[in-house]
């Protein structure tokens, strides 16, 4: 068993890089959650989106025939809602399930099985090919790249254009005058209507995407990594809009991105995915302060600190991430997790609320081991 660790942070010490970027946002050095007061636990009126038992498998062909001869579980039953108005963060690393998981939910791609519904006037609708279609203007998305996810022969007016003319806005007249509005609400002007994608740097052209999943006006906005792809000194403006847009216009989003600092500052609420299912979810604060999921600890002890004098002890995951072709059985973290006992190889632990306040987490010890937190006072220790 670990022995005690030193104190992870003073303070706020922040991740680097990107971080820094994101720090940048205009920061008062409070947490996203605090300046826009708890949320509360969710009543059923607030809830914008509801996923229960999402699963995504992926059919592994073999033979000579080509059939299915096994299953990548990419998604392997997920349950969690957003309410209307927040930011639900989704992280977890390369491979384990969040941007399949954010492209089920926009019915992209068909979930195996799950149900999906979407508050649409106070009544909830199931997302599922049938309804997907009227339900697109409600539900958007802004992808990682920018830079493939523009059509490089087509001008921007027609680019932002396409989806109000997809729904039905006949007139080109009205179409362009929406163009233009939307242009100025990412913060680029009418001279750009006519320019095409490569005449744009790799911020600009995010805008252009945001200003595209903005034209329906709908209420959730799946955002896929929408800033990995930037430099980090664009990071933050892009970072700043989305905010801004956020308020302006009272949008919903799901935040999927692999870098924690982006998704503290961002996020209401955090949930953390590890190999297709979700392993822990709480208020952002209580979960950067309060880890209960050893792989949430893991994922927190990697972030680096900007302080040279600043030790502390790296959580070093052992093993590769298992295949979601074959997972393991019991706890899917136990062959990398440095707490797991007899029972962690043999029984699956459910997703349950530890500590009250909506936090919950998937781990037998959740209760029992006390873990590093990035800015709380934690010291990993088991019970
Ligand atoms: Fe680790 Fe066991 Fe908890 Fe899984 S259930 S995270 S293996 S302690």
């Amino acid at each position: 068993m670990p022995d005690m660790h030193m104190r992870r942070n003073e303070g706020r010490k922040m991740a680097t890089g990107a971080t820094e970027a994101a720090i940048e946002l205009r920061s008062t050095g409070e947490s996203r959650n605090r300046s826009r007061g708890n949320p509360g636990t969710g009543d059923k009126e607030e809830v914008l989106l509801e996923v229960r038992g999402l699963k995504k498998y992926f059919p592994i062909l073999g033979g000579l025939f080509r059939r299915p001869v096994g299953y990548a579980r990419a998604v392997d039953g997920v349950d969690f809602y957003i309410r209307r108005g927040e930011t639900l963060g989704l992280v977890g690393e390369s491979g384990s399930g969040k941007t399949t998981a954010g492209m089920c939910i926009l019915h992209l791609i068909e979930p195996t099985a799950g149900k999906i519904r979407f508050n649409r006037d106070g009544e909830f609708i199931e997302v599922n090919s049938r309804t997907v279609r009227s339900l697109r203007r409600s539900m958007q998305i802004i992808f990682q790249d920018p830079y493939s996810s523009l059509d490089p022969r087509m001008m921007v007016q027609d680019i932002i254009a396409e989806p109000l003319e997809a729904q039905g806005v006949r007139s080109r007249r009205e179409r362009y005058e929406r163009v233009e509005e939307l242009l100025n609400a990412v913060g680029m002007s009418s001279q750009h209507m006519r320019r095409f994608p490569h005449e744009f740097s790799g911020g600009q052209r995010q805008r252009i995407g945001i200003a595209r999943a903005l034209a329906l006006n709908p209420s959730l906005i799946v955002c896929d990594e929408p800033v990995s792809a930037l430099d980090v000194s664009v990071q933050a403006q892009v970072l700043n809009l989305l905010d801004d847009l956020q308020e302006r216009f009272g949008l919903t989003y799901l935040f999927i991105a692999h870098d924690l600092s982006v998704v503290q500052h961002v996020s209401d609420r955090v949930a953390v995915m590890y190999l297709g299912k979700i392993v822990e979810i709480a208020d952002v604060e209580e979960l950067f302060n309060n880890p209960r999921h050893p792989y949430t600890e893991a994922l927190f002890s990697a972030i680096p600190v900007p302080d040279p004098d600043f030790q502390y002890k790296q959580i070093i995951l052992e093993g590769d991430v298992p295949s979601p072709i074959d997972p393991p059985p019991g706890c899917n973290f136990h062959p990398r997790c440095r707490y797991a006992r007899a029972i962690c190889s043999k029984e699956e632990p459910v997703l349950r609320e530890v500590g009250g306040d909506g936090h919950l987490a998937a781990c037998h010890f959740a209760d029992d081991l006390v873990l590093m937190g990035v800015w709380g006072p934690g010291i990993a220790q088991t019970g």
